[in-house]
């Protein structure tokens, strides 16, 4: 199970674990918004949920997640990203991994809030050709302008300092239960500081913990 607030690289760690243990990755957001575009039955039940501004019950998601982990591309492993996403997910999730060989852990990257909110506030974007800046690693030429057509460079929306606090504030209080619910559980847990090392580092450091734990007899490594 991988856990990590928005500016955290979950998604780079994600497909890293993915190719490094042939292993499939399961995103439930990704699964729900299958199950709308193709309009099935859960699908249809899912959009008018949405529509009402009600969440999607617990009792579907789990039921989700189970029928695709039934699927034989699970059978050594895989990557649960998304979920569960409340305490009452993942004490169903347990019981029903309770009654197979399977070995849970959870990665959870763990990152300083005050270096993503720095991070997001150093981005720029073109408003004219859409062309993204960073004040760290890709600096315009001409500081505030744009290397291609010299239009003066803005602060995305969803960039904003105030914006960028509310989700993670968002992310923290959704996400705080669960994680308890395993430490009590006694789940293994590994927390990567992912505030300051490259992607590849953190990546490193997450296969040495994992390489060294027994769950990986089983990933067939
Ligand atoms: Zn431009």
């Amino acid at each position: 199970m991988l856990f990590g607030s928005p500016g955290s690289g979950k998604g780079t760690q994600s497909k890293f674990l993915v190719r490094w243990l042939g292993i499939p990755q399961i995103s439930t957001g990704d699964m729900l918004r299958e199950h709308v575009r193709t309009g099935t039955p859960i699908g249809k039940s899912i959009a008018a949920r949405m529509k009402a501004g009600e969440l999607v019950p617990d009792r579907l998601v789990n039921d989700l997640v189970f029928d695709r982990l039934r699927q034989p591309d699970c059978a050594r492993g895989f990557i649960l990203d998304g979920y569960p996403r409340t305490p009452e997910q993942a004490a169903e999730m347990q019981e029903v991994l309770a009654t197979t060989p399977t070995t849970e852990v959870v990665i959870h990257l763990v990152v300083d809030y005050n270096v993503i909110i720095a991070r997001m506030a150093g981005r720029r974007v073109c408003p004219q050709c859409g062309t993204l800046y960073n004040a760290i690693s890709n600096r315009p030429v001409n500081a505030g302008v744009c290397d291609l057509d010299g239009a003066t460079l803005e602060v995305r929306e969803d960039d904003r300092p105030e914006v960028v606090r509310a989700r993670l504030n968002e992310y923290d209080a959704l996400t705080r239960p669960v994680i308890d619910f395993f430490r009590h559980s006694g789940v293994k847990m590994f927390e990567e500081n992912a505030s300051d090392s490259t992607p590849p580092e953190i990546f490193g450091r997450i296969q040495t913990n994992l390489a060294a734990d027994e769950f990986m007899e089983l990933a067939g490594k």
